[in-house]
């Protein structure tokens, strides 16, 4: 049998349920969601599913992430609401794909976690199961074990095993309806290349690979949550006589509204300004509080400092931890007077930390 899985919360108990009442059947845990934005996210979704299959004793296939074509199928179709047409263009997308997979391996039989999530409808899900049976001949399994106390069951299981939980469905247009309240949707903004920003896909990816590694070794852990102040810089821009300046604004960089800065103070590659607390440093500065080699500024961009690494540089040159000041990179001091525009948010955030015993 195949079982299409769309995450670990749903796919746990789901599959624990389907071992119990299938104990003769073999099954693939097949694990599609080209529909899952942003890639990071997709791996953190598999990375889980994966392990709670191996602590099931389920074999594991990751199905492609061809997310071009998700895209296409559900075009025209981006402002629908959750269970709307949408959800059942992509409910089709995924188990078509797990009916084509079932023939491939010479099985008959397909299901899907799906059924476990209470923001799915079932109908949409059993209507979906009898199409794929007219065009592949794989029957579909509509099991329910969301009743009899059965989410409640889910939801005791995720938190047993620690499960990696997820805030939203998956898509690029789900997220915009899911999260609209929230200050910033991390899902939709892209850090520099091989940057990892306090609190975004690509940590949370690296603290569950983390998790993984301390499961190998056998070290007993539990996951908490700690709040924090987070940040994220959605636009910066400099000027100098109504040219732009290459730059490079490190985190924590904060300004409540455009400002012309003149610099009024300069010591050993560190300029002051006159207003906003804005401090402008060399990039050879950088390069000798870190041992970096940047050559100029595009490099910064291409090999960004790690988030850690511009904690260090905010604290040697401020002498605190708390500072907001705007740390501006510049390759030289040019002029004396620059324009100067950061549009960015601070904001009360949470992320996991692990507790090693
Ligand atoms: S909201 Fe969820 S089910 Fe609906 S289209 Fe997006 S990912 Fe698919």
């Amino acid at each position: 049998m195949i079982a299409h899985l769309c995450c670990s919360v749903d796919a746990g108990y789901f599959l624990k349920k389907l071992k119990e009442e299938y104990p003769n059947e073999k099954i693939i845990g097949f694990f599609y969601d080209p529909n899952i934005h942003p890639y990071s996210e997709f791996k953190l979704r598999s990375l889980d599913t994966k392990r709670i299959c191996e602590k099931l004793g389920i074999e594991y296939v990751e199905g492609d992430y061809n997310y071009e074509e998700w895209l296409r199928a559900v075009k025209g179709l981006e402002s629908e609401p959750e269970k709307g047409a949408r959800c059942s263009v992509c409910f089709d997308f995924s188990l078509e794909e797990a009916a084509r997979f079932a023939k491939e391996k010479g099985d008959n039989k397909v299901t899907t976690s799906l059924l476990m999530s209470p923001m799915k409808s079932h109908e949409q899900l059993e209507a979906i199961g009898k199409v794929i049976k007219r065009k592949y001949g794989v029957d579909f399994l509509a099991v329910d074990y969301r009743k009899k106390g059965g989410t409640q069951a889910q939801q005791e299981y995720a938190k047993k095993t620690q499960m990696y939980r997820q805030d939203y469905c998956g898509c690029l247009y789900g997220i915009w309806q899911q999260k609209e309240n929230q200050e910033i949707i991390d899902e939709l903004v892209s850090p520099y290349p091989f940057q990892i920003l306090p609190s975004s896909i690509e940590e949370k990816l690296r603290f569950y690979e983390n998790r993984l590694e301390l499961e190998e070794r056998g070290v007993n852990y539990k996951i908490v949550k700690e709040n924090f102040l987070n940040y994220r810089l959605l636009n910066s821009k400099i000027t100098s006589k109504k040219k732009p300046v290459n730059h490079y604004t490190l985190f924590y960089s904060y300004i409540d509204r455009p400002q012309r800065v003149r610099i009024e103070t300069e010591k050993d590659n560190i300029a002051y300004g006159n207003r906003a607390q804005v401090i402008f440093v060399k990039l050879d500065k950088i390069n000798a509080l870190l041992n970096k080699k940047y050559q100029n500024i595009k490099d910064f961009f291409t090999n960004p400092l790690k988030f850690e690494e511009e904690l260090i540089i905010r604290e040697k040159i401020t002498n605190t931890k708390y500072s907001l000041s705007p740390i501006i990179i510049l390759e030289e001091f040019e002029d004396i007077r620059y324009d100067i525009e950061i549009d960015a948010k601070i904001y009360p955030d949470n992320k996991e930390i692990l507790i090693k015993f």
